[in-house]
């Protein structure tokens, strides 16, 4: 669902992306990195949770994450960043602001299941192209509600509005209503692990249903495209192969770094 997102920005960066797979011209930056290292701690105490009765908070699982944390800071070269990254984690996993957003403190009811981590959902556009999203932790709320959590290693919260609207969130949601039939609804969730503090909305069918049909439009786009056309623009800022690409490059000096 990303590269849906790559074609209709640019043509030609999904084309460098997905059709050539070329590698990229600029590493990865360190922000985005710290995000990683976050992520698979993260990954690591939902999916012992998964494994531990529903009642144990995911704080139980500290441990793993920072094994998992130690083994990611050295794949991406940040141990400078350990004791940092050793606070967020820690302090997330002492809060979960995602179940406790999702709990009526008031009611006596159990938490939220976590019953995917890094979950594959799949979806078919026709009999060659498929659909895939990975989403980083899926709940079942005790009220049968499915909930679809992305950790967001950002400064940046989005508002409710924005999530509502969000066209992978959407894609996510119209995968899971065909993987988990019998949820009483979808709701999907920024989970902010610097905060630590989340997001959430409840996704409605229609708005759901939109993003698939962008997906169908988008991979008929791709099928009849033999130019697949650059298009500067800001994004070309972040492009990892801006280098190689001319028209990303005047644009990026013409508009300044
Ligand atoms: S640099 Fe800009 S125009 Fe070139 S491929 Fe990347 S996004 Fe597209």
């Amino acid at each position: 669902m990303s590269s849906t997102r790559e074609y209709e920005a640019c043509p030609r960066r999904y084309r460098f992306g997905y059709v050539e797979k070329r590698p990229k011209d600029r590493p990865v930056p360190p922000s985005w990195r710290f995000g990683t290292v976050v992520h698979a701690a993260l990954e690591a105490a939902w999916k012992a949770a998964m494994d531990a009765p529903v009642d144990v908070p995911v704080s139980a699982h500290l441990d793993a994450a920072l094994a998992a944390l130690d083994v990611a800071l050295a794949a991406e070269g940040l141990e400078d960043e350990r004791a940092r990254a050793v606070d967020v984690v820690t302090r997330a996993l002492e809060v979960d602001a995602v179940r406790d957003g999702a709990v009526d403190h008031d009611a006596d009811l159990p938490l939220p299941r976590p019953v995917g981590v890094e979950e594959a959902l799949r979806g078919r556009i026709d009999q060659e192209h498929r659909i895939i999203g990975f989403v980083d932790l899926v709940l079942e709320r005790p009220d049968g509600v499915i909930e679809l959590v992305d950790h967001k290693v950002t400064s940046r919260r989005a508002t409710p509005d924005e999530l509502h609207d969000d066209f992978q969130l959407n894609l996510y949601g119209r995968l899971a209503r065909a993987r988990f039939r019998d949820a009483t609804g979808i709701v999907a969730t920024h989970h902010y692990p610097t905060g630590p503090e989340s997001v959430s909305v409840r996704l409605d069918e229609a708005e759901m249903a939109r993003a698939e049909q962008r997906v169908r439009d988008a991979a008929r786009a791709i099928a009849q495209d033999s130019e697949f056309t650059p298009v500067p623009a800001e994004g070309c800022r972040h492009c990892p192969w801006q280098p190689s690409c001319p028209e990303g490059t005047a644009w990026v000096e013409t508009h300044g770094a």
